[in-house]
């Protein structure tokens, strides 16, 4: 496994009181969870297990560690024994790493025929976890309680989905984005405040001019153009006015000059995502689009219109979905089919969507644009595959950021839609379209969207939770008077949670 890749922490208290053939023991059973966690195949993370914790001078030796340590990504802690939470408090003042707290004890069944005092003693976690669950509610301290036996398949992924949202935020943390230009003009939910995101989100918006990006696009090589369109022309279905020699090839070409030039601009910038601004494009002859589909695809961040929030937000969850199945994208509610009881959100963006959502090969195509005065942009037209799917938005809303996370279930198109030049993702919303997009536009989400077939509402959440960010779910359970009432509320909530601390 290669030494710099992001780990969880597997943290033990205990106390002195038992003895060290009882700390011993401890330690052992410590390590087997621990280990059991990183086999399991379920947590995404490896879990390393660290020594057994009796003293709040070793706690907190270990939080100032953790909170120092590149590689670690989060800590899970669990209470083996009683472990008084006094001691604790010094340490998790300063942790400034995610972590969740299993409750949960070594044995799943209790040896009702041979219990003893000392087996009581030892397996405790029933009341030594309450404790330290207390000081944790208590310290204001967010966190994902994780309940069950370590053993069983259901506590591991709930443990595996915070591990993946912990991934996540351990992934933004002084991560860099840049901004070509600034957002399209007037509109509201694509600006907002940089140095809050910064503060909360731990990384960096930051703006640069699309002149620079053409200056790279003017430098790149013939024989560099002449090799990514190859890769073009071997790795999608070509339309056949796109094929050397034909009247839109040229457009392959600008293409993948803007595709190497973006590549290297962020590679050389140390950036993990993008924006482009239809508006300002400098002296590049056309919006990328395939270049944009394809850098996506490789994960990253990306953001239309100057949506840097979209941008960074796109990264986190590529990051979080490493190794599921499905797709990853920008995404756009477009245009709506109203025939009753059986409405559909036709998703879709004037160019970018990612083809990790893609159901077959896609297909290369050039089109005009129709908005912005550029040459034809060639882009990858599909359709997404079905199944359910979240889509997620995030906004700024002056006093906080709110996360609105929408289940949908993302179907096959009802028919063909042989004229729509731009990849497309058809779905259903949960519980129905109308109570949906109502709670979307109560919420205030955006008209830009997050849409993952990998994730689920829950990795969104425990971001949410890790982030200290509000967060509003639209899903088969959604009522409008009870979401209206939870928005009024969350007002008043977030209003006075500010003073708090890290909620
Ligand atoms: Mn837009």
């Amino acid at each position: 496994m290669p030494s710099d890749r992001p780990c969880l922490w597997f943290v033990t208290g205990s106390q002195h009181l038992y003895g060290p053939e009882a700390l011993a023991q401890v330690a052992a059973n410590a390590q087997a969870v621990a280990g059991g966690l990183d086999a399991c195949g379920r947590i995404p993370l490896p879990v390393i297990a660290k020594p057994v914790l009796t003293t709040a001078e070793d706690i907190r030796s270990l939080c100032l560690a953790a909170s120092a340590d590149p590689q670690c990504a989060g800590l899970v802690l669990w209470m083996h024994t009683f472990s008084p939470a006094k001691m604790w408090i010094g340490g998790l003042s300063c942790l400034r790493k995610p972590f969740a707290h299993l409750h949960t004890q070594l044995h799943r069944d209790l040896p009702w025929g041979s219990i003893d005092m000392d087996f009581m003693n030892l397996h405790q976690a029933a009341h030594g976890d309450r404790e330290g669950a207390h000081l944790h509610t208590r310290m204001r301290l967010e966190r994902k309680v994780v309940v069950g036996h370590w053993q069983d398949g259901e506590v591991q992924d709930r443990l595996g989905a915070w591990a993946r949202a912990a991934l996540g935020w351990h992934d933004l943390q002084g991560a860099r984005f840049v901004r070509f230009g600034d957002n399209m003009r007037n509109v509201a939910v694509t600006d907002g405040d940089k140095v809050a995101a910064e503060m909360r989100f731990g990384c960096a918006v930051l703006a640069h001019g699309a002149s620079e990006l053409a200056d790279r696009a003017a430098q790149v090589t013939e024989a560099d153009v002449d090799a990514l369109v190859a890769e073009y022309l071997g790795s999608y279905a070509c339309a056949p006015d796109v094929l050397p020699g034909q009247p839109a090839h040229r457009s392959l070409r600008t293409e993948a000059r803007t595709e190497l030039a973006l590549r290297r601009f962020l590679v050389d910038g140390r950036f993990k995502g993008f924006t482009t601004n239809f508006e300002d494009l400098a002296h590049l002859p056309q919006l990328p689009g395939l270049a944009v589909q394809r850098l996506m695809a490789d994960g990253y961040g990306f953001g239309a219109e100057g949506d840097w929030k979209s941008c960074f937000m796109l990264r986190a969850m590529k990051t979080m979905a490493t190794g599921l199945p499905g797709g990853t994208s920008w995404m756009e509610d477009y245009t709506y089919h109203l025939e009753p009881g059986r409405e559909l959100v036709l998703g879709a963006h004037m160019l970018e969507v990612c083809p990790s959502l893609a159901t077959a090969r896609p297909s290369l195509q050039v089109h005009p644009l129709g908005i912005g005065g550029k040459a034809d942009p060639a882009r990858l037209v599909f359709d997404a595959r079905p199944g359910p799917a979240i889509n997620v938005s995030l906004v700024d809303l002056g006093n906080r950021f709110r996360l609105v996370v929408a289940d949908v279930e993302d179907v096959t198109p009802p028919a063909p839609l042989p004229r729509l030049p731009v990849a497309r993702a058809v779905w259903r919303c949960l519980p129905d379209f109308k109570t949906a997009c109502a709670a979307w536009l109560y919420a205030g989400g955006a008209h830009h969207a997050l849409h993952s077939q990998a994730l689920s509402g829950e990795h969104l959440a425990d971001f949410a939770a890790i982030a200290g960010i509000d967060l509003v779910r639209i899903d088969a359970r959604t009522r409008i008077d009870e979401l209206r009432e939870r928005l009024r509320t969350a007002d008043v909530v977030w209003s006075f949670s500010q003073g708090l601390g890290r909620v």
